[in-house]
């Protein structure tokens, strides 16, 4: 079998696709997190970090991106990497602030496997859909922090995708602790407004696809 490259420059061949894939955080979030971790802040509280997280979030819907933010703090409270949504800023369907948040970590410490690191928590203001559910054992944080609920999302218009009911037990199963509810009202008041100012319910597919399911508001956080 034989591959025909469309073209070749110095040896290597030049792609026809994306075949480097870069999620962009708005500078203003950029900023914030350089200036945490360069002042080795510690972020001692759920609610401190929660509250920084929402405030990437902010940043983030300002710079037209998702009402979602994330970020992976150290077993010394110290801001790791941070994340925020931008599926439709970039392009990027899984660009959750979750998986945004656990990719830039893991590059950031040079690892696929966060426990390697220590004793790291993933912050995030709305609690993890489908996707981002299945991305946290992967990642190997030991801790997750969420603000909003899932019905906090569906409530803006967001979907969660299909979670196992008994998600919450089965992280701590594997050794994942589970702290929700932490400052919830402000998180899911960001969705909220998010959605009442007329904010992108991006990939928002009304109806399934022919043959596909039943109806349902597919989007994820
Ligand atoms: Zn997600």
């Amino acid at each position: 079998m034989s591959v025909t490259l469309v073209g070749v420059s110095h040896g290597r061949p030049i792609p026809v696709f994306a075949s480097s894939v870069t999620f962009n955080l708005p500078d203003t979030v950029v900023v914030a997190a350089t200036e945490a971790i360069e002042s080795q802040r510690s972020f001692t509280s759920s609610v401190e970090k929660m509250r920084f997280v929402l405030n990437l979030t902010a940043l983030n819907i300002d710079d037209g991106g998702g009402p979602f933010g994330a970020a992976v703090f150290d077993g010394d409270h110290r801001l790791l990497a941070p994340g925020v949504n931008r599926v439709v800023a970039d392009s990027a369907p899984v660009a959750h602030a979750e998986i945004v948040a656990i990719a830039a970590a893991g590059q950031t410490a040079e690892t696929w496997d966060l426990a390697t690191r220590g004793d790291l928590t993933l912050v995030t203001s709305t609690e993890p859909c489908a996707m981002c559910l299945g991305a946290v054992p992967w990642s190997g944080v030991g801790a997750v922090i969420i603000g909003s609920r899932d019905a906090d999302a569906r409530a803006a218009g967001f979907d969660e995708g299909h979670k196992p009911r008994d998600w919450m037990e089965h992280l701590a199963s594997i050794g994942i602790s589970v702290e929700r509810d932490v400052l919830r009202a402000e998180a899911a008041e960001a969705l909220s407004d998010y959605s009442t100012n007329g904010g992108p319910i991006y990939n928002g597919r009304t109806k399934p696809r022919s043959g596909l399911g039943p109806e349902s508001p597919d989007v994820g956080g």
